[in-house]
């Protein structure tokens, strides 16, 4: 059990390294804040796992994701962000408006804090296979809207039957010159529009009862390997991209039974805001969406979480504190 006492109490801490956590961390830090991002055990979040980031604007000829979590890690640094590598494996959160929450790092050191920015993000699920895994980021992608545009006239297969999966392969099969879409039950789990959408796009393959045996390839992806698990019946066709659309899982293990969430998982923000039902802890970024889930809109979202926080602090500030603070 972690030791609670000798705390460091601090305004502003931020869980979570992605572009919604840092983006939170410049907001806050230039409102002198002096926010303390932890960084998770992925420091950068999902985006290192990326090569190339064509679609976040001001970079006119794309950067590649590790390059981009330094800069926003920079970014944020520069205004007085304490970035610490490091996991918050538990939290007592305060019900009270204006009171202060705990957070343990590492399962070792409790520290207090006004505020607290959840920017955990959600992480992808893999089918789990070996060939899968080995070839990550050598044409393997959780993220056809991130990835896609690498694979144009090429041919690609998409695994899931939800609608993540029905809405990338539609947005593959318009890049890209033939889609496989393989979907391990007889039917889709996917919305019926969902469903109409992907039956009538002509250059969708869609396999039902049918699922990876195997990613072929030594260094990148050249083909795919599918069986039927209804006739037993194996066929390898060639691919350049595997796109793995079975869900994601959003990262609030710690959370459960302190904060609202849907349920898969996700934090449940009031309104407009990136208020949870907790007073003084917010959300930002995938966490508490499953919908977007980019980095524009991780980012955006960091933005608000930050600007809520400012506005929750000057509202619970006690009249010395504000005398302080001008
Ligand atoms: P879902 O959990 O809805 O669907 C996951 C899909 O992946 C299912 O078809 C599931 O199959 C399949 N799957 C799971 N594990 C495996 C496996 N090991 N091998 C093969 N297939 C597997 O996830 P989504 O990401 O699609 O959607 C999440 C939520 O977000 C949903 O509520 C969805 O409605 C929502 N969403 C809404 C959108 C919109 O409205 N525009 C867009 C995207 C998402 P099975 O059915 O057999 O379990």
């Amino acid at each position: 059990m972690a030791e609670e006492n000798k705390m460091e109490r601090i305004k502003c801490l931020i869980i979570g390294s992605g572009p919604a956590g840092y983006t939170a961390a410049i907001y806050a830090a230039r409102a002198d804040m002096q926010p303390v991002v932890y960084t998770g055990m992925e420091p950068g979040g999902q985006l290192t796992t990326t090569t190339e980031v064509d679609n976040f604007p001001g970079y006119p000829e794309g950067i590649d994701g590790p390059t981009m979590m330094v800069q926003l890690q920079q970014q944020a640094e520069r205004f007085g962000t304490e970035v610490r590598i490091g996991m918050i494996t538990e939290v007592k959160l305060s019900q009270e408006v204006g009171g202060v929450h705990k957070a343990c790092v590492d399962n070792k050191t409790w520290i207090e804090a006004q505020t607290i920015i959840i920017s955990t993000g959600a992480t992808a699920k893999y089918l789990g296979l070996p060939s899968e895994q080995r070839l990550r980021g050598g044409g393997v992608s959780a993220c056809a809207v991130c990835d896609g545009f690498f694979y144009k006239n090429q041919d690609v297969a998409i695994v899931g039957g939800g609608d993540t999966a029905a809405e990338e392969a539609t947005y593959l099969a318009n890049i890209c010159n033939k889609v496989t879409m393989l979907v391990r039950k007889d039917e889709m789990r996917a919305s019926k529009a969902m469903q109409h959408r992907v039956t009538s796009t002509k250059n969708i393959d869609l396999r039902y009862n049918t699922e990876v045996d195997e990613v072929l390839g030594d260094q990148v992806v050249e083909g795919l390997r599918m069986v039927n698990n209804q006739t037993g019946e194996k066929e390898e066709i060639k691919i350049t991209g595997l796109f793995i659309a079975i869900g994601h899982k959003p990262n609030t293990d710690i959370f459960k039974d302190q904060l609202e969430m849907d349920d898969a998982g996700y934090l449940i923000t009031k309104g407009k805001t990136t208020k949870t039902n907790i007073p003084g802890v917010f959300a930002s970024g995938d966490v508490q969406d499953k919908d977007y889930r980019q980095a524009i809109t991780a980012a955006g979202t960091g933005c608000m979480a930050a600007l809520d926080a400012e506005r929750y602090l000057a509202s619970v500030a006690t009249p010395e504190e504000e005398v302080s603070a001008s």
